[in-house]
């Protein structure tokens, strides 16, 4: 009777260790989202706002990745390089900040062996590794909030600033595979982002130009309109000039949209302006 009790309890044990590990497979196996974070003021990192309650209730939406790769607007070099350092230093690539904002890390694990599955889905553009920096605040300062326990590894691809962009789509489209294999691509940067026109209040009453472009960008990406977000600085120059001075923080929304098809569903998670030229807005590619 004892031996057949622990035949019982053996099976048992076996049987669930299985499907702990099918559903881990399963997980490791799951699409991960593509999404693009309007990241804004650095200042986010230590205040409690709207968009920073959307961050946390978010992380808590979305599935568990295995490790995420981030595409942020502060990290440019020559050629595309990937970050391969298996624990990244919190960097505070801005200045004149309160001391709390120093005072604050995101000590996340890097995640060299899917930087590697980078570099290979890359090989087409000869990207390098790099182990020399960090995670800039593009990228830890959303990740504060979206996966406050700093528990998932986490690694980032550089923006080429020498190719256009359509080139810049089509490195997002190199990289689409890796959401196959448990890794979430995360675009860190701002759809209108205009620092000459920052107003110091948060809430400031945003620029009509910046609401115009915001509406504009959200409008061709409900249209699923590629060729339009690809060539937007040809389509109404001047808005585009006051939106986006500078392409930076566009780009990596170019990544999300390369990575991700006509299967994925289109959300935003948030919309909304902060400090009357920063547009906001979240954009989520899941199926
Ligand atoms: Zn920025």
């Amino acid at each position: 009777m004892a031996c057949t009790l622990v035949v019982y309890v053996c099976c048992r044990f076996v049987l669930v260790h299985r499907l702990i590990l099918k559903a881990n497979d399963l997980m490791v196996q799951m699409h991960m989202p593509a999404l693009f974070i309007g990241h804004g003021s650095p200042m986010n990192v230590i205040e409690d706002n709207g968009f920073t309650r959307r961050l946390r209730k978010l992380g808590q939406e979305l599935s568990r990745p295995k490790a995420i790769l981030v595409v942020s607007a502060h990290w440019e070099t020559g050629g595309t390089r990937v970050l391969t350092h298996k624990q990244p230093e919190t960097m505070y690539d801005f200045y004149g900040f309160p001391d709390a904002l120093y005072a604050t890390t995101y000590p996340a694990p890097g995640a060299p062996a899917e930087a590697r599955l980078a570099i290979e889905a890359l090989k087409g553009i000869s990207a390098s590794s790099t182990e020399d920096r960090g995670l800039d605040h593009g990228a830890w300062a959303v990740l504060y909030h979206l996966f406050p326990k700093a528990d998932i590894p986490v690694f980032q691809v550089s923006l080429d600033r020498k190719i256009s962009f359509q080139e810049h789509f089509a490195v997002g489209k190199m990289l689409s595979s890796l959401r196959e294999k448990g890794i979430m691509i995360l675009g860190s940067g701002n759809i209108v982002h205009n620092l000459g026109r920052y107003h110091p209040d948060v809430d400031a009453e945003p620029f009509d130009w910046a609401v115009e472009f915001d509406d504009k960008i959200k409008a061709l990406l409900v249209k699923r309109d590629m060729a339009g977000l690809i060539h937007i600085e040809k389509s109404g120059a001047e808005l585009a000039k006051l939106a986006m001075p500078t392409a930076e923080h566009y780009l990596p929304l170019l990544y999300v949209l390369g990575a991700s098809d006509a299967k994925d569903a289109l959300s935003f998670p948030y919309e909304g302006m902060q400090n009357a030229s920063m547009s906001m807005r979240m954009v989520l590619l899941n199926r």
